[in-house]
């Protein structure tokens, strides 16, 4: 494999560090272009140090300062502000990995399509948000989208894309998160701490505490809508609490194709990053006899509400499906800083789809109107 040029936009976070392990592993195939993070300043830092990468931003502005000390004599330019995050995602590199929590990581991923860049994609918000104008500039800048979400890099090694019309439907897989076996009343009084354990993936707290209630995999349909050629009723959800298959294509002649692996978020990280070809990864192989058997169900969508909501959002287009995605942001927060209740957060983010009243978005300046709008109506819901 030809040496790569790699920016990791998040790399702080738990998909970034899980891709800087990989490198860290393999520095005869990467070479890191640029790294960004949101507040994590001397984290940031220390990985500049090991990496050695041309450029670091740090979206805090207030952070500017220690981060210039930290690497003072390392001959490492750095930058603050999300424009510096969006400026690393600019910079000449073979691979960007998206892998920035929530709409944040929207702009810097669009300017990564728009050079062309092979981008890997962690960031399922940015096609929640905004898919249709993703995936249009996806084509006509010639960018290659390669997922990193375990069910769509799972999808994407078993879907023969270039023939639609022999897939019948894929099936996205769900662990269920902390809660699956939990009864509604006891969901009430939950803790972000419990919320946060997910019992097969060490995620960020943002996307653990969409995997406990089901958002995740709302937001995942919705991607996989953007991301493959399917229509939305080709697209359903089992659950599966082994997390061993990550996901299927069903062929209209009966044959279900599938992909497995340990719940380790190395092995679809690999996949985008050797991408045509394959690496090593040090997981766990799969031992399915160890496992013994693997168990499915279908999804509870009057406990968890959340995926309804999605799927209703994916269906009415519009406007909906960035604010389901904005009102969302802004309720785990309020969850995770201990301003509302679990259930709470499927109450304001349907309030929230309720009240907003716009059009599709069909420029970004659009995106950020819906975005703004529906976190300013789930704050005061909040409030
Ligand atoms: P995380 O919270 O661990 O890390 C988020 C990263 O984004 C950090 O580096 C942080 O500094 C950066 N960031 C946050 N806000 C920012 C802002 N406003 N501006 C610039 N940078 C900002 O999150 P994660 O679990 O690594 O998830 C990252 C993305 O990958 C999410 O979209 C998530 O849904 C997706 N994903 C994660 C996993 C997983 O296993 N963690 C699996 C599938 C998909
Ligand atoms: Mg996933």
């Amino acid at each position: 494999m030809a040496l790569k040029s790699l920016t990791i936009v998040g790399a702080t976070g738990s998909v970034g560090l899980s891709t800087l392990d990989l490198v860290r592993r393999s520095p005869d195939r990467f070479e890191i272009k640029a790294l960004t993070a949101n507040k994590r300043v001397s984290e940031l830092a220390a990985l500049a140090k090991e990496f050695r990468p041309d450029f670091v931003a740090i979206a805090d502005t207030n952070k500017h300062k220690e981060l210039k000390e930290l690497l003072a004599g390392t001959g490492i330019e750095c930058a603050a502000g999300s424009e510096a995050v969006i400026e690393a995602a600019k910079l000449s590199s073979d691979i960007l990995m998206a892998a920035i929590v929530g709409a944040a990581g929207l702009r810097p991923t669009l300017e990564a399509v728009r050079r062309g860049a092979t981008v890997a994609l962690a960031n399922k918000e940015c096609l929640v948000c905004a898919g249709d104008l993703m995936m249009q500039e996806v084509k006509a800048n010639g960018a290659h989208l390669l997922p990193v979400d375990s069910e769509h890099n799972a999808i994407f090694q078993v879907l023969e894309a270039d023939r639609p019309d022999a897939v019948h439907k894929i099936t996205l897989t769900a662990s269920g998160g902390p809660f699956l076996g939990r009864s509604e009343e006891s969901l009430k009084s939950v803790t972000p701490a419990e919320a946060v354990a997910h019992p097969n993936w060490d995620m960020g707290a943002k996307i653990s505490v969409d995997s406990a209630t089901l958002m995740n995999k709302g937001l995942e349909v919705i991607e996989a809508y953007h991301l493959f050629p399917v229509e939305k009723d080709q697209i359903s959800v089992l659950m599966h609490p082994q997390s061993v298959i990550h996901s299927m294509v069903e062929y209209i002649d009966g044959s279900t194709l599938a992909q497995l692996g340990s719940p380790d978020m190395r092995i679809p990280i690999a996949s985008c990053l050797a991408w045509p070809e394959r690496m090593p990864v040090p997981a766990n192989t799969l031992d399915l006899a160890s496992i013994g058997s693997l168990t499915f169900q279908e999804p509870n969508y009057e406990k968890f509400r959340c995926l309804a909501l999605a799927r209703d959002a994916l269906e009415a287009g519009g406007a909906a499906p960035a604010t389901l995605n904005a009102a969302n942001e802004v309720a785990v927060d309020a969850f995770l800083t201990g301003r509302i209740g679990f259930l709470d957060i499927s109450s304001i983010v349907e309030e929230a789809l309720t009240q907003i009243d716009m059009k599709a978005p069909h420029s970004l300046a659009n995106v950020f109107e819906i975005d703004s709008e529906a976190r300013h109506l789930a704050s005061a819901l909040i409030a």
